[in-house]
């Protein structure tokens, strides 16, 4: 397209009033701090600066109380014990030292992993880390909906299996997997269980005891709380895991994970679980009905367009679906006042189409033509309706100027076409 065409593309969108540019519609990537945590920390920040590790004096008293408060509300949202709660500087670590952790901790045990092909770099990348130090990974497959299939855990569990993770639910499609039905089967198989619960923990319900999750990786910055600061659940009874530490100093959080604590983070992303878990009910509602409008809007003003991922197991705030015979691209251009993510991912220098979406089946065409809508706390009907116009709007413009769309209108069945190379 031409740089002439993208111009008047960009103009000539209809006018919105009583929202404000640009849109922020990416919840997936990171979210706002609520101004609620950030008044929880700014005291920690100025007036209790103490270390939460000083035992004698009051600075630190008042830091570890801080401290303490925090991992009381992460374990009441997921249904664990302060106890089990390790923090961490977000779900990237968090992943890691739960696979490294685990897989040097009971090597003696066994060498296999097992994880899904859909899952969060963190994960898929620390698996690729111990392959090259002689453990065996199987990347499960998953369905076309995007779920992975319980059965095929089963299958491939082995004698030296040590380990399945499966995350919660997908950042991408937001499908969310039958933990609790993976979690019977590893507790019955006596094969520790982690879960990267990022994307569902204080979105949906999270029980680990219920679900028999032995560890869970969390994100303060994906809840409305800061960048920078995690929390790992550690079960400690039936069983009691044990993890290798990868960062070693002054053996803080039970040795597992060494550091001056970051207090006034930690303390953010307590006040964020806490609202979360308050706010859960009627924050699914609201985000459900969103989405489910601004899907309905797509379908009723445009064809060839489909939802990728199960939709009856799905987060509230996600939405994830193919423009069909437009290039993702110059959508994304259409409608560049609006942060969403397209089915791309920028890999060096060339543009690659998400892996996830390609593990569904998904061309490469097809996953580039996606857009993931990821609706959050602070996100309004109007922005909503805003979205969705202009992208219709851009779609059908594109559309318009698409060869293909044109053929696929006229009955041309693409298959059949014999191109020929200029
Ligand atoms: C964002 C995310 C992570 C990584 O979290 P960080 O805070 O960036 O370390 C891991 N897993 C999933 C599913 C995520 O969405």
């Amino acid at each position: 397209m031409s740089l002439a065409t993208e111009i008047e593309l960009l103009e000539s969108t209809p006018a919105h009033k009583g929202v404000q540019l640009p849109i922020y519609m990416d919840n997936h990537a990171t979210t706002a701090l609520d101004p609620r945590v950030l008044e929880a920390m700014l005291p920690y920040m100025t007036k209790i600066y103490g270390n939460a590790a000083s035992r004698n004096h009051q600075f630190g008293w008042e830091a570890e109380q801080g401290v303490d408060k925090a991992r009381e509300q992460i374990a009441k949202l997921i249904n664990a014990t302060p106890k089990e709660i390790i923090f961490t500087s977000g779900a990237t670590e968090g992943n890691n030292l739960a696979i490294k952790g685990v897989a040097e901790m009971y090597r003696e045990k066994g060498n296999h992993i097992i994880t899904q092909v859909t899952e969060h770099k963190a994960v898929l990348d620390t698996c690729k880390h111990l392959e090259k130090r002689g453990y065996k990974v199987t990347y499960l497959p998953v369905e076309a909906d995007g779920l992975v299939d319980v059965k095929k855990i089963a299958e491939a569990i082995t004698p030296e299996t040590i380990l399945v993770s499966i995350m919660y639910a997908n950042n991408e499609i937001g499908v969310i997997n039958p933990i609790a039905e993976i979690g019977a089967l590893c507790h019955e198989k006596k094969i520790l269980f982690h879960v990267d619960g990022v994307q569902a923990v204080g979105k949906i319900p999270v029980d680990v005891q219920n679900d028999n999750i032995d560890l869970l990786s969390m994100s303060g910055h994906k809840i409305y709380g800061p960048k920078g600061v995690g929390a790992l659940y550690v079960r400690r009874r039936n069983p009691r895991v044990q993890l290798v530490s990868q960062i070693d100093g002054g053996g803080h959080e039970r040795g597992m994970r060494s550091g001056t604590l970051n207090v006034p983070g930690i303390v953010g992303l307590g006040k964020a679980c806490e609202i979360a878990g308050e706010e859960m009910e009627a924050e699914t509602k609201r985000l459900t009905e969103l989405r489910d409008y601004m899907k309905a809007k797509f379908e009723a003003a445009l064809d060839y367009v489909h939802v990728n991922g199960n939709m009856e197991h799905h987060l509230p705030g996600n939405l994830n679906m193919s423009f069909v015979y437009v290039e993702g691209e110059s959508l994304l251009m259409g409608i560049n006042d609006i942060a969403v993510s397209s089915g791309s991912a920028c890999t060096s220098a060339t543009l690659e189409p998400s892996y996830v979406l390609k593990a569904l089946g998904l061309g490469d065409d097809v996953a580039h033509s996606s857009i993931r809508f990821g609706l959050g706390r602070f996100n309004t009907k109007e922005e909503v309706d805003y979205v969705s116009d202009k992208l219709i709007d851009t779609v059908l413009k594109l559309r318009e100027l698409s060869p293909l769309y044109e053929m696929v209108k006229e009955g041309i069945d693409l298959e059949s076409v014999e191109w020929t190379a200029h």
